[in-house]
C-alpha cells in the first residue's frame, strides 16, 4: 500500500541542532541513544539502522554509501540544503517540537515554520529546572511554575513530561514535607553553582501532578516519555504500567495520556493500556526508524493486535539531525503500508477501512488530539 501521497503530523519530535554546534557530536551519535565513546565510535556502526540508513541517506544527498562520502557530502551541500532534502522528501504537514531538548544549541523553534507548521510540546522538567534556578523560595517557585502551566504560550498543544528518565513512571502523589525539602536540595545545588537536574523523586512527580491538573484544566493532552531511551533511564521504571493509579485517578480522566517510543520493548502493553482507557493514546516514534524493519513491523503488529486504530498516532521523534525527520518519515509510511497489506490479506480489515487507517494513524489522529 503506497501512502506517499499522505501529509504527516509528527506528533513528536525535537529541533535540529545548529551547525556549529553540530561540530562538538560525531554524526554517528544521532543513530545511538547511547553515548559511551566505544558506542558511538564503533559499534552503532554495527546495527542494522545505521547500515540501512547509511544507504538511504547516501541516496537522497546523491553520493557513496558510506559514512566518509555522507559527510563529506553533508558539508558540500551545507546545513540549509540538507534539511531542506530531508524535508521535501519527508512530507510533513504539521510537526510538534519538544523544544527543551538541548535547548542552547537547537535551531529556534520558529525556524523550523520553513518546513511544517510548527506547534510546540512544553518540556515540564526544564521548565521546572528554569525556574528552581531562578526562585529562592518554594512559595515563589510554586506560583510560578503553575502560572506558566496554566497560561502557557499559545504555540503549545501539549505537554511532555521526561519524568520516565528521572526517577521512574510510578509516581505517587506528592507529599508537601517531602516536595518542600527536595526543593531546598536543589536550590543548595543551584547556590553552590552546580547544573540543576531535577531528579528528586518527590518533587519530580509533584511536576507531573501539576502538569495533570493544569492538562485537565487546558483540555491539552501530556506525552509520557516511555521505554527505551538513552542510558540515563532505569529501563525498568518506564515500563507504562507503572502509570496505572495516575490513570485510574478520577481527576485525570480527561487528560489523555499519550505514551511515546511505542514503550518499546512495552509495546503490548502500551496497546493494552489504549485499549482499555478511553484517555490513552500510543505512538510509534523512535521504535520508526531506530528498529530494524522486524523491530518496527513488530511495534506496528503489537499495536494492531488490540489498540483501536484511533488511538495510534505517528512520529519520528527526530532529532539533531534532518536526516532523522526524513527516515522516520519514510519508515513510517513504509511499514504501516506494509502491515496494512498484511491486515487486508488476513482479512481482519477490508482495503477500505486500512486505507482509512492509514490517514488516521499518519495524520488525522494526532489532528483531531491537538485541535491542529
Ligand atoms: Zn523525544
Amino acid at each position: 500500500m503506497d501512502l506517499s501521497a499522505i501529509p504527516l503530523v509528527d506528533q513528536h519530535a525535537h529541533n535540529l541542532l545548529r551547525p556549529e554546534s553540530a561540530r562538538d557530536f560525531a554524526y554517528p551519535s544521532a543513530f545511538t541513544e547511547g553515548y559511551a565513546a566505544e558506542v558511538v565510535t564503533r559499534h552503532v556502526q554495527e546495527t542494522i539502522f545505521f547500515r540501512r540508513s547509511m544507504r538511504e541517506i547516501a541516496e537522497l544527498l546523491g553520493c557513496e554509501p558510506r559514512l566518509e562520502a555522507i559527510l563529506e557530502a553533508r558539508e558540500r551541500l551545507g546545513f540549509e540544503e540538507v534539511a531542506r532534502r530531508c524535508f521535501a522528501a519527508a512530507g510533513f504537514e504539521v510537526i510538534l517540537l519538544d523544544d527543551g531538548f538541548m535547548p542552547d544549541r537547537v535551531m529556534p523553534t520558529e525556524w523550523h515554520n520553513r518546513f511544517a507548521q510548527v506547534r510546540r510540546l512544553l518540556r515540564v522538567e526544564f521548565l521546572a529546572e528554569q525556574l528552581i534556578g531562578a526562585l529562592s523560595s518554594w512559595e515563589a517557585f510554586e506560583e510560578a511554575f503553575r502560572a506558566a502551566l496554566h497560561t502557557p504560550d499559545p504555540e503549545v498543544v501539549g505537554f511532555k513530561t521526561i519524568v520516565a528518565y528521572r526517577t521512574g513512571l510510578a509516581i505517587a502523589p506528592p507529599d508537601p514535607e517531602a516536595v518542600r525539602t527536595a526543593f531546598q536540595a536543589m536550590r543548595q545545588q543551584a547556590e553552590r553553582g552546580e547544573r540543576i537536574r531535577l531528579a528528586h523523586k518527590p518533587l519530580n512527580d509533584w511536576v507531573v501532578w501539576q502538569t495533570l491538573e493544569a492538562a485537565t484544566h487546558l483540555r491539552l493532552p501530556v506525552q509520557f516519555h516511555t521505554g527505551f531511551g538513552d542510558p540515563d533511564l532505569d529501563l525498568r521504571w518506564a515500563n507504562p504500567l507503572h502509570l496505572r493509579p495516575l490513570l485510574e485517578h478520577p481527576g485525570f480522566r480527561r487528560v489523555p495520556f499519550v505514551l511515546l517510543h511505542a514503550s518499546y520493548p512495552y509495546t503490548r502493553e502500551a496497546g493494552y493500556l489504549a485499549a482499555v482507557y478511553p484517555h490513552v493514546y500510543v505512538d510509534l516514534g523512535l521504535a520508526i526508524p531506530f528498529l530494524s524493519q522486524t523491530g518496527m513491523a513488530f511495534a506496528v503488529r503489537a499495536f494492531l493486535e488490540l489498540t483501536p486504530i484511533s488511538k495510534i498516532l505517528f512520529s519520528t521523534d527526530a532529532h539533531l539531525i534532518p536526516e532523522l525527520f526524513y527516515l522516520g518519515a519514510r519508515w513510517g509510511r513504509r511499514i504501516l503500508g506494509e502491515i496494512l497489506e498484511e491486515t487486508v490479506r488476513a482479512g481482519d480489515l477490508t482495503v477500505t477501512e486500512a486505507e482509512d487507517a492509514a490517514e488516521a494513524i499518519l495524520r488525522r489522529n494526532a489532528r483531531a488530539l491537538y485541535a491542529l
